[in-house]
């Protein structure tokens, strides 16, 4: 028996940062992203249906609670 076998790394959509996801659990509160800030600037993109956010240095200001542990 492995409990690795219920462990998985999923890349953010955002930043394609991994972060770890377990079977079985609820889905990590931003899941898919890794992030509040990377959900946010993917809601962003999606309503300007443009990437305007070309690096991280550019969304500070949607660091509200910074959830990257
Ligand atoms: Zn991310």
């Amino acid at each position: 028996m492995s409990a690795d076998s219920t462990r998985f790394a999923m890349p953010c959509r955002m930043c394609g940062r991994p972060f770890l996801y377990v079977k079985g659990n609820p889905l990590p509160k931003h899941f898919p992203f890794c992030s509040r800030r990377c959900k946010m600037a993917d809601l962003d993109n999606w309503l300007s249906e443009r990437y305007v956010l070309s690096t991280e240095g550019e969304l500070t200001e949607a660091n509200e609670d910074g959830a990257e542990d």
